[in-house]
């Protein structure tokens, strides 16, 4: 299935600074990113007397001035941030925000929770884990220094964290400027990643859920490291099936979209194809760190190695979880191998 079979009724982002209204009260914000990802979408919702913000950009200087020329052009004060995940262009500027315009943070517990651990850095959550980590996949010692050197990036996204939060959940609905917004809980991306669908209005704020260009980052974090995250995120996406086809979905990056339903059949054909190329690699046994040339065929700098190592073992984890490998020891390294090279061969008839 290709892209074209999304539109994108709103193809031209508002300029930096500027908002865009989408919908009735609901307006689009687009703030850069220091990235190869160079921006990332904010949604402001007006709601009553006041406004909603869902995400909240990257906690540095430039995205505090874009956020201060934003809120400059406004009357009406900010009365709530939504968070859809812990992740710092989408977390970074939420106590920064609250503590100026006395706003409460929404977020699920799982996002909560897991800042406070990368902030604080405990035990399974530093950097020394995911070195660790990596190290057990096959990266190389260069790699990880080069790594280890960032320190704790979290915190420079993310400065300050909110002391208490409220809490977000599956299925929770709540009321925004007299509309109903259902939380959608998606995985394999962040723990518990919060989307918000409005069937009033035929909207889907869906965070990085569901983007229209780029595929989502599936992510095997350190303190879970078995853990089948291409799996949680398809069966996750499955979830917006059942929304209207004519939804409009405001995504985290990338270009408002109609098309709900061929993005989700595009997204489960690429991780087919995914899988399909890991099994032809995986006839030699392979760490992970042997297969992101064969995956992100790009030279990587150290944040994209972190991304990527986390994909390709969240893939390695997906073929294991489910048959299509086996995993073994191999001197304190993990390798994956397809599995009917594993299996011996089918014994001929007679
Ligand atoms: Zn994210």
């Amino acid at each position: 299935m290709q892209t074209t079979t999304l539109s994108h009724p709103h193809p031209c982002p508002p300029a930096p600074g500027c908002t865009l209204e989408v919908a009735p009260g609901v307006h689009w914000l687009r703030l850069a990113l220091p990235w190869s990802l160079d921006h990332i979408n904010l949604w402001l919702l007006e709601d009553g007397a006041g406004l909603c913000l869902v995400d909240t950009g990257l906690g540095d200087e430039p995205t505090r001035t874009q956020l201060d020329q934003v809120f400059a052009a406004r009357t009406c004060p900010l009365g709530r941030i939504i968070a859809t995940h812990y992740h710092p262009d989408h977390l970074g500027n939420a106590e920064w925000l609250a503590q100026r315009s006395g706003a409460e943070v929404w977020m699920a517990t799982g996002e909560y929770l897991l800042a406070q651990a990368l902030f604080h850095q405990t035990p399974g959550h530093d950097v020394a884990a995911m070195l660790a980590h990596f190290r057990l996949h096959g990266l190389d010692e260069v790699r990880l220094e080069r790594l280890a050197a960032r320190g704790n990036v979290f915190r420079r996204g993310v400065p300050t964290l909110p002391a208490h939060y409220n809490r977000l959940a599956d299925g929770d609905v709540i009321t925004i400027g007299g509309r109903r917004w259902r939380c959608i809980v998606g995985y394999g991306h962040s723990p518990e990643h919060i989307a918000l669908y409005c069937d009033e209005a035929r909207l889907l704020i869906s965070g990085d859920m569901l983007l229209p260009r780029i595929t989502t980052n599936v992510a095997v974090p350190a303190s879970s490291p078995n853990e089948d995250a291409v799996g949680r995120f398809l069966a996750s996406i499955d979830r917006f099936a059942d929304l209207p086809a004519d939804t409009l979905v405001l995504p985290a990056h990338g270009l408002p979209f109609v098309g709900v339903h061929a993005r989700i059949g595009q997204l489960h054909a690429h991780h087919q194809e995914r899988d399909a190329t890991m099994q032809t690699a995986l006839e030699q046994a392979c760490c992970a760190a042997d297969l992101l040339s064969t995956l992100f065929r790009r030279e990587l700098d150290p944040h994209q190695v972190m991304f990527a190592m986390s994909e390709t073992i969240a893939h390695l984890n997906h073929l294991w979880q489910n048959g299509g490998a086996r995993r073994f020891d191999d001197h304190g390294r993990l390798r994956f191998q397809a599995c009917q090279n594993a299996l011996p061969p089918p014994t001929p008839l007679a």
